[in-house]
């Protein structure tokens, strides 16, 4: 028996060792082919491909007014989207606590219109205890109505959302947590995830939402640590249809796959959010700093990033259908966190991303715990990406977060036929706040993501 399952592999590499070496023939033949056939969707993906959202939204941001009038257009779409309307009657979720390991999820029941349904049905518990109310904060909070469920006040629970665009009892749904404060506050969402492969986000969303104590807690905190689970279950940026989700917000019902799982979550759960952080790292094997991206030409926005503990901030208008430019445009104080690197899970980037979400919480008076205020982050409204000039592969001298002077050489790109070295220089004075990590490039990839300094508007 054991004999015969260790031979199978064996037998089956020999075959396929015979297979490979027949191959090169073949494959160079088809090759040959398949480039003049797909040269030009190949040059579309790689366009696609090489521009990421980290870069491209800084590229094409607005410059920073120096007025502190909004320049923020309205997009009328976004007034009319209207939350959907909510299954009745809700049930009451029941009370978890999030610390607790939680069993496994049962499959979800075939999906019924207008809402989703968490698949345990230990429904109706009883309401809890009063809890104690803070002394400065007596105002109770009111049930959060959420995905078709009441959470109560002073209760975390797990809820489930469904876009609804699989076949029925096949669809998996993506874990919401929710923590519904004793007493009434905002509510904030943290999303992480839009993207498949960021991961430091989902651990900062754990350890955020397990260690609220909801009988402490003054308003609710909503996290959805993982968006795009396809994407997640295959290690993509992407959805199966090979877009972009951060594209597609505010969404569309009537739209593409994209466009309708946009739809679902904004006006599902987003449209419930007061404050939003929605959590990124860096793609393509680019790092970032941690640091936060916001439209500081928006004060509410503006304002909102000075709750984040030793954060920089980046101002970027962002692009038309990302996640927090469509929550900035329906009145929701948006920004998007960045942490880290793609494919990773960085307990450094973690830990700050935890420890600036803590800070802003207690700014908004949702918790008070005697946080201890770092330095404050230099924030930074300015930054420019410094591009490779050669194909090659790139050697950095420089450091994430280093400070840099005009002109300093950054790395290298080291031609491996040619032996030349060919250096890049920064082109301003500043702070590497995101980076490529060593790989082979192409001429015109962008390598360098340097953050100037610049003053608080107003000051
Ligand atoms: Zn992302």
């Amino acid at each position: 028996m054991l004999l015969s399952r260790l031979q199978k592999p064996a037998g089956l590499s020999v075959t396929l060792c015979l297979y490979l070496l027949a191959l090169p023939a073949n494959v160079l033949a088809e090759s040959s082919e398949n480039t003049q056939q797909t040269q030009s969707s190949r040059e579309i993906l790689l366009a696609e491909l090489a521009e990421d959202e980290s870069v491209q939204d800084v590229e094409q941001s607005e410059p920073l007014q120096g007025s502190r009038t909004s320049g923020k257009k309205t997009t009328p779409e976004i007034k009319s989207i209207q939350p959907e309307a909510a299954p009745t009657p809700n049930k009451v979720a029941p009370d978890i606590d999030l610390k607790e390991v939680a069993p496994a999820p049962a499959p979800e029941p075939p999906a019924e219109p207008g809402g989703d349904k968490i698949p345990d049905s230990t429904a109706t518990e009883a309401p809890p205890e009063e809890a104690a109310p803070e002394p400065e904060k007596a105002e109770p909070a009111s049930d959060l109505i959420l995905l078709g469920n009441e959470v109560l006040p002073g209760t975390s629970t797990r809820l489930a959302w469904s876009p609804g665009i699989q076949i029925a009892g096949l669809s998996q749904p993506t874990p919401v947590l929710v923590v519904n404060g004793a007493n009434t506050g905002p509510t904030l969402c943290l999303t992480s995830t839009i993207h498949g492969d960021e991961l430091n986000g989902i651990e900062i969303i754990r350890q955020t939402l397990y260690d609220l104590d909801p009988a402490k807690l003054s308003g609710s905190v909503i996290g959805i640590p993982i968006v795009n689970l396809s994407g997640f279950q295959q290690g993509s940026r992407y959805l199966p249809d090979r877009r972009d989700l951060n594209r597609y917000f505010p969404g569309n019902p009537n739209g593409s796959l994209a466009g309708r799982i946009a739809h679902s979550l904004f006006t599902n759960i987003i449209q419930h959010c007061d404050m939003l952080v929605d959590i990124h790292t860096g793609s393509l094997k680019r790092t970032n700093l941690p640091q936060l991206r916001a439209d500081m030409n928006n004060p509410a926005v503006a304002e909102f990033t000075r709750g984040f503990d030793r954060m920089a901030v980046v101002h970027s208008s962002g692009s038309p259908g990302m996640l927090r430019t469509a929550a900035t445009d329906a009145g929701i104080r948006a920004v998007t966190m960045e942490a880290g690197e793609s494919l990773r899970v960085q307990e450094h980037q973690i830990d700050a991303g935890v420890n600036s979400l803590a800070s802003l919480m207690e700014k908004q008076d949702m918790v008070s715990r005697m946080f201890v205020w770092g330095n404050p982050e230099p924030v930074y409204y300015d930054s420019t990406w410094v591009r490779a000039d050669h194909g090659g592969i790139l050697f950095s001298d420089v450091k994430l977060g280093a400070k840099v002077s005009r002109g300093q050489v950054l790395g290298y790109v080291a031609d491996p036929i040619t032996n030349a070295q060919h250096p890049i220089h920064a082109s301003s004075d500043g702070r590497i706040i995101g980076m490529a990590v060593d790989q082979v490039v192409m001429a015109g990839f962008a390598a360098y993501h340097i953050g100037t300094e610049a003053k608080i508007p107003g000051e």
